[in-house]
């Protein structure tokens, strides 16, 4: 291999000889990129398509011993680093402009204990991996609503979805984790094993380390769930969302129901007629017995003149990826976000004047419901901290000409104007945009100053910074 040009954290270029890199590429058992090979391109490409960097090396990563070598010669030299696991991030945190990319995205091993109720997952798999493995035995722990998000980010972030209701966060049923440190040597972080570590990896993001090994409690779930869509037009919204945001206070956890505003896509249970006008989709998620389900479900699907009600029994793992052909990696990407308490009057009236001038047929506004699962756990139990917000807004700016740039991101700035009011400050920070890094603190609330500190002890020189940064002095 010939030398590289590579950055380093501080932001010099430096250039490491033929022989330092083939050195170092004799201590990986995966595979080493650089500009050159064929895979570069496909192995740098992330989700959101606005994303476009160049890393000067990129580290295909085939188990935690790779991850150490690659650590402990980024170390050395003071290299640029980001880790990538399933590539999602919104503000395209996983790959780096002229650093090196450690690329965790071959390590996807998913293994099921069924008789303790546990899987051990790698930094590479994706929900749909998890899913599919926990579900043969009619399992499951909370994770995302699009299979294609990775598990690793997702977790490390906090991590919700139809079961977080009901069985909390991802991070709530984490029982350990393999932990690369900033010195390259590996560590366990459980309860009982450097649990300051547990702590902050609990929603502190990629700040403290590399996880290499995911463990997390399993919950019998399904395999059959009742699920499904319920159709209005927006001009019901405002009657809907009232009687919504009533109904769901009377639910069991098993019951879920997030809420959309966007253009009806072309599906084929829509009549055509419908297609391109503006809609609100209500997307629920029974969880528990089925035909329980429909009684619980009845009074909402009741309400009012749906455009089209397609709930009905179907494996959860197939509803896992029911809402994927709508997120596709690939596409120009924006994103706001903010955590609610309450969908007030207010809320409902501005929602609904900006979904009218929904500028783009793939942007949507949508409304995520947590719940009693997460806000039983303390606000100080984990890095994770707004345990109150019951619904967390994301305005999902997405369209695919550049032309539109503008009009786009223009649009979900105003609506996160509009909507400011009516939330917490708090924000998930897995759907911090690149731009929100003034948004961190308010992320982690009153837990950012201890976060400080264990970022200081974990990682002085801040290896790791290519992430929604908590830096170690504050
Ligand atoms: C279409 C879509 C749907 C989503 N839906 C949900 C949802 O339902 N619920 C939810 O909670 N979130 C959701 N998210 C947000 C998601 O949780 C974040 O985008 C998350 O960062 C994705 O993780 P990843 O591994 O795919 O991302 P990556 O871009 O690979 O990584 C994200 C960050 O985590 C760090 N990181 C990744 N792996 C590791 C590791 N092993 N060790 C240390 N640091 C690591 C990276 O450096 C980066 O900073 C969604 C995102 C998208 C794009």
């Amino acid at each position: 291999m010939l030398g590289v040009n590579i950055s380093t954290y501080s932001g010099r270029e430096i250039s490491l000889s033929p022989e330092i890199i083939d050195t170092f590429k004799g201590t990986i058992r995966g595979t080493v990129l650089t500009e050159e090979s064929p895979e570069y391109d496909e192995a740098r490409k992330v989700w959101n398509a606005m994303i476009d960097k160049r890393p000067a090396l990129i580290v295909r990563c085939a188990g935690a011993a790779d991850v150490m070598h690659t650590v402990r010669f980024a170390g050395e030299h003071k290299l640029l680093v980001s880790v990538r696991g399933g590539g999602h991030n919104i503000a395209g945190n996983a790959v780096c402009d002229g650093g090196l990319m450690i690329d965790l995205s071959p390590m996807k091993s998913v293994r099921v204990e069924p008789k303790v109720m546990t899987v051990r997952v790698e930094p590479g798999a994706t929900l749909g991996d998890v899913d599919r493995d926990t579900q043969a035995f009619g399992l499951a722990t909370p994770v995302g609503i699009n299979s294609t998000t990775g598990i690793a980010g997702l977790t490390l972030g906090g991590g919700f979805g139809w079961l977080s209701r009901r069985f909390g966060l991802s991070i709530d049923n984490l029982i350990s984790a393999d932990v690369v440190t900033a010195d390259g040597n590996l560590v366990k972080a459980s309860e009982s094993e450097n649990p300051d570590l547990f702590w902050g990896i609990r929603g502190g993001g990629g700040n403290f380390g590399i996880v290499t090994s995911f463990e997390f409690r399993l919950h019998k779930v399904g395999p059959e769930v009742l699920a499904g869509l319920i159709i209005h037009p927006l001009d019901a919204a405002k009657d809907v969302l009232r009687f919504y945001r009533d109904f769901v206070r009377t639910t069991p956890p098993e019951f879920v129901c997030w809420f959309v505003l966007r253009l009806a896509p072309p599906l084929p249970f829509l009549p055509v007629e419908w297609h391109g006008k503006a809609i609100l989709a209500l997307a629920v998620c029974y969880s528990g017995d089925v035909k329980e389900g429909e009684r619980v479900t009845k009074p909402l699907r009741s309400f009012g003149m749906p455009i089209a009600d397609i709930i009905g029994v179907m494996p959860f793992v197939t509803w896992q990826t029911i809402l994927d052909p709508l997120l596709t990696p690939g596409m120009r990407n924006y994103w706001k976000s903010h955590d609610l308490r309450e969908v007030s009057d207010g809320l409902i009236d501005t929602l609904i004047s900006h979904a009218r001038k929904i500028p783009d047929p793939q942007t949507e506004i949508a409304f995520a419901q947590l719940g009693e699962g997460v806000s039983k756990v303390s606000k100080d139990a984990t890095a994770y901290t707004h345990r109150d917000a019951t619904f967390v807004m994301n305005v999902h700016g997405r369209w695919d000409n550049p032309a539109n740039d503008t009009k786009c991101i223009t649009w979900a700035r105003e609506l996160f104007q509009g909507v400011t009011p009516f939330a917490t400050g708090g924000v998930y920070v897995n759907f911090l945009t690149q731009e929100e890094q003034g948004r961190v603190r308010l992320a982690y609330g009153s837990n950012y100053d201890r976060l400080v500190k264990l970022k200081l002890k974990y990682d002085p020189d801040n290896l790791f910074r290519i992430n929604q940064n908590i830096p170690p002095h504050g």
